[in-house]
């Protein structure tokens, strides 16, 4: 399960990631994030079996927790180009038999590389 995590300026200096991964025994994946001395953010994919009581501890630090469901969405505007394929780091994107290109939009995880590829602006994240 793929989360948003906001840190104040309270939380941003705790070590909230590595209190979760030691007490829960569970490992975080950092997709992406920015972390600045006032707050932060970052993008993070849990177990899916166990997300609930992951989400939990993370709120019970006082961190900010959202769990995304929107992933990309590519518009009419594709021209099929397929500059998309090889960038997209778990392989969103690929060309059927007709040489078009489709999107299994469910395996995103937001890491938004593609979006700086697309010659036709044809891709987008929708807001979390
Ligand atoms: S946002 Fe990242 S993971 Fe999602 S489709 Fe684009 S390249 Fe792939
Ligand atoms: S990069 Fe843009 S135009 Fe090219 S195949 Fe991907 S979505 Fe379509």
């Amino acid at each position: 399960m793929l989360l948003y995590l906001h840190f104040d300026s309270k939380t941003v200096k705790e070590p909230v990631i590595s209190l979760t991964t030691l007490e829960k025994k569970t490992l975080i994946n950092i997709i992406r994030g920015s972390v600045g001395a006032r707050e932060g953010e970052l993008f993070v994919e849990i177990e899916d079996s166990r997300a609930s009581e992951i989400i939990e501890f993370i709120r019970s630090k006082g961190v900010e927790v959202t769990e995304i469901r929107e992933k990309i969405a590519k518009s009419e505007d594709c021209i099929h180009c397929g500059a998309c394929i090889s960038i997209c780091p778990v392989e969103v994107f690929s060309l059927n038999d007709d040489f078009r290109v489709e999107a299994e939009v469910e395996k995103c995880i937001r890491c938004g590389i593609c979006i700086y590829v697309c010659p036709v602006k044809a891709l987008e994240l929708p807001s979390i």
